[in-house]
């Protein structure tokens, strides 16, 4: 049995994930590029690059390892390039997309050799959560006004609008792309493409998958473009758990089970927007389950099961691979989790694919 704790992926329900993908750019036209911000574990992209065009980046090192890794095509973004890592980039990326006019000036002779685009924030967004709203007040995510814009057409050939967060309401996409519509038409039917971003919940329960091809496919021919999405959490919702283990019980009015993790260094997205952990809820037996770091926050959340727990218990947290791999820290010098992958074929075979030893925490400062 593999040692606690580690990620598991569940290639299954990757794949399922994957298969609705595939099916949208079928029907819709658009092309998907994973979004490497969200989840960037590379050992499992090559069971990914089959439903996918490749991905897109948020920085220099994602954009090398979606170049090395993922393949395909290979899209640059970043809030802003500096000028030592520009010569890198332009020799990974297909496509570079700039921030901002000011940037695109900067560097639009250096990358003349490839597609050059500029990120169009539209001013509105379906963040409920400020920290995640690129449309907040003074928002740099983006340009938006059309003087400015239209003096940049000569040096793009597309833009890149991400403005949904985990949007699972079709008609509120629907009826924002119209806005975009009416708002940026006349600019984007000057263009040979557009990104509309990630934050699309496409792959969850009963998203109606052909409406949104269909109004992706009529988008796109309104105006003449190829359709890019960017799937971060679409792609890979559902498909990683985190293993635990309790190694001790405490009541102090409330029973409490310490695990053998951490949310402050596993699960570092959920106490940032202070959710709960996805933890088990059957049976009669209630436990907080709660990390070994000394942050007297660090608390995964409430759960029950059917019996009492005791030491030496697994438990799984559901939805880990999302902004939570991706996230992981050294807080405490909390073991690392390792990443294991249960296959696809058919035995359930559960392989381990990386350990994390205390050479990576030490050489993780100096
Ligand atoms: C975060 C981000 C994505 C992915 O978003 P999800 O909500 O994970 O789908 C895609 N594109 C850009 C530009 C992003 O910033």
């Amino acid at each position: 049995m593999i040692p606690t704790p580690f990620y598991l992926i569940d290639e299954a329900r990757l794949l399922q994930n994957m298969q609705k993908i595939a099916r949208l750019r079928e029907l819709s036209g658009a092309k998907a590029l994973l979004a490497l911000k969200c989840f960037a574990t590379w050992g499992v992209f090559p069971s990914m690059r089959p439903y996918m065009d490749g991905s897109t980046s948020s920085s220099l090192f994602e954009l090398r390892l979606g170049r090395e890794k993922f393949g395909g095509e290979t899209h640059a973004y970043s809030v802003a390039w500096s000028d030592s890592e520009i010569d890198e980039a332009i020799g990974y990326a297909d496509k570079i997309i700039f921030n901002s006019i000011s940037q695109l000036e900067r560097f639009a002779d250096k990358a003349a050799h490839i597609e050059r685009g500029l990120r169009l924030n539209p001013r509105f967004s379906t963040s409920g959560f400020d920290l995640a709203d690129p449309a907040r007040p003074f928002s740099r995510l983006g340009e938006w006004d059309m003087t400015k814009l239209m003096t940049a057409l000569p040096r793009i050939s597309g833009v890149m609008i991400h403005y949904n967060c985990e949007n699972r309401d079709f008609d509120l996409f629907d009826q924002q792309l119209t806005r975009i519509e009416s708002e940026f038409g006349e600019f984007l039917s000057q263009l040979k493409w557009v990104s509309l971003g990630g934050g699309i919940h496409f792959t969850g329960e009963g998203y109606p998958l052909e409406a949104l091809a269909a109004r992706l496919r009529a988008f796109a021919e309104k105006f003449g473009i190829q359709v890019y999405l960017e799937p971060g959490e679409a792609s890979i919702t559902g498909a990683a758990s985190l293993e635990v283990s309790v190694l001790d019980i405490v009541d102090n009015g409330k029973q409490v089970a310490i695990v053998d993790s951490s949310i402050e260094a596993h699960m570092l997205d959920l106490l940032i927007y202070r959710e709960t952990a996805k933890l088990p809820q059957t049976g009669d037996h209630a436990y907080q389950i709660a990390g070994k770091t000394c942050l007297a926050g660090d608390i995964f959340g409430d759960a029950k099961f059917p019996a009492p727990l005791a030491v030496g218990d697994r438990i799984s947290i559901a939805d880990a691979a999302g902004y939570t791999m991706v996230k992981k820290n050294w807080f405490n010098g909390v073991n690392m989790p390792a990443i294991a992958v249960r296959r696809a074929d058919g035995n359930g075979t559960v392989e381990l694919i990386r350990e994390f030893t205390y050479e990576d925490y030490q050489s993780s400062l100096s």
